[in-house]
């Protein structure tokens, strides 16, 4: 059980002094590092600038199987076995080979911080020299530092490239009260030219957004437009910039994760699974090294190796994110209504979700050198 400590005020005491694994950011990423790493006897710090669990930074969809195989299924909200596109001149249903469903930001990190064992405090990262990280509330030292801050990538080495320069598309979503039956995708010039609008239920809640590929493409007049034409006030705002480009996976003796390291898959803007999948990764690597079964050097590089091999995957969906827009409206209508056989619709989606399996979390029982080949 994590010990919480969302310090306040006057509580925010000096934090110092040394520990075996640093862990920046409490989010899917961090939190899936850290739970790879229960029962390794290792002293475990994990920092977040908010409580774990306090700021959604999501419209929190997956594919269900991921939080069966977590047992995350607590945090569940609504489940969905079609997938509706909307082009202006067509709409497609596509019927998925597995289903997506909404969760709970706050139980589902409930839940999974509860896997751990680790310290939280509640601290702002604000960068690190060699081994030490150095947070509004003092430094802190550790041989294994993993940066799961997101896109901004804190810990990084050199100048960090910043948005709108950086290969990072830009989303924002309103959460109106609300309801509905389908999970809904715009692919419409009208909303943004480079990107998709979307409307995920998730209960009693609606999470309506839009996200633009172009990081200089504002999309809150979209999405408010999005928003009233489905009737639901832009009301309860959620936005950041998405990483859409892997990095290195490591620099300079720090392990990134999640969108520190570009892990969201591009086209879908989808990185809740894959910050889960890189995350559990990250986290055998180092309990390997707490075992002293190898060195930080040798997990720095099987975990860099890993994340790269899956760099394939990323470039053909970038690819395709770059190729849609250039296609006119009316022949994408026309492909989208050949895709809609269940044949191809099985063969996407089913390779789709190969490229971060929830068969991942079950591998955990072997030795990652094996594991890691297996789901590679
Ligand atoms: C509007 C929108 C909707 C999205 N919808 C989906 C979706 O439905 N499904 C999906 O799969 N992906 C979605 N994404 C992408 C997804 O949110 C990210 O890919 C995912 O959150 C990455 O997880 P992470 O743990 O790497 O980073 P994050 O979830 O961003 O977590 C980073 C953590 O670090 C903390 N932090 C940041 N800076 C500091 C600091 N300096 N000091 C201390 N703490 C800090 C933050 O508080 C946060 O807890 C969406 C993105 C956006 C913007």
């Amino acid at each position: 059980m994590p010990q919480r400590a969302t310090k306040r005020g006057p509580a925010r005491t000096r934090l110092g002094g040394d520990c075996d694994v640093l862990i920046c950011g409490a989010s899917f990423a961090g939190l899936a590092v850290a739970r790879e790493l229960v029962g390794c006897g290792a002293e475990v710090v994990v920092l977040d600038r908010y409580e774990i669990g306090e700021r959604q930074t999501s419209a929190c969809g997956i594919p269900t199987a991921w939080l069966t195989a977590l047992g995350l299924e607590q945090s569940l909200q609504q489940s969905f076995g079609e997938l509706v596109i909307h082009t202006p001149h067509a709409t497609a249903r596509l019927e998925l080979p597995w289903t997506f469903s909404t969760f709970d930001y706050r139980t589902l990190c409930g839940l999974l911080a509860e896997q751990g064992s680790f310290r939280f405090e509640t601290a702002t990262v604000q960068g690190r020299r060699g081994e030490t990280v150095q947070t509004d509330r003092g430094a802190l030292r550790a041989p294994l530092v993993v940066d799961a801050l997101g896109w901004r990538r804190v810990l990084g080495t050199g100048e960090n490239v910043q948005p709108p320069d950086a290969l990072l598309s830009r989303g924002l979503e309103v959460h109106p009260s609300g309801s509905g039956a389908d999970l809904e995708v715009w692919i419409d010039r009208s909303y943004v030219p480079a990107g998709y609008g979307w409307s995920f239920p998730a209960g009693e809640e609606l999470r309506i957004g839009v996200g633009s590929f172009d990081p200089r493409f504002h999309v809150r007049e979209p999405t408010v437009r999005l928003a009233g034409e489905l009737h639901a006030p832009p009301v309860r705002y959620q936005g950041n910039w998405i990483p859409h480009a892997l990095r290195s996976a490591t620099a300079d003796g720090v392990f990134f994760v999640g969108d520190a390291a570009g892990h969201c898959l591009p086209l879908t803007a989808e990185g809740i699974r894959t910050a889960l999948y890189f995350g559990l990764a990250c986290g055998r690597e180092l309990s390997e090294v707490l075992a002293g079964r190898q060195s930080r050097e040798q997990a720095l590089r099987r975990y860099h190796d890993f994340c790269a091999s899956h760099a394939t995957a990323f470039r053909w969906m970038l690819r395709v994110q770059r190729l849609i827009p250039r296609i006119a409206p009316r022949v994408l209508a026309r492909a989208l209504g050949a895709m809609e056989r269940k044949r191809f619709v099985d063969w996407a989606f089913g390779h789709y979700l190969e490229i971060a399996h929830p068969r991942f979390v079950g591998a955990e029982g072997g030795a990652p050198r094996r594991t890691i080949r297996a789901a590679a």
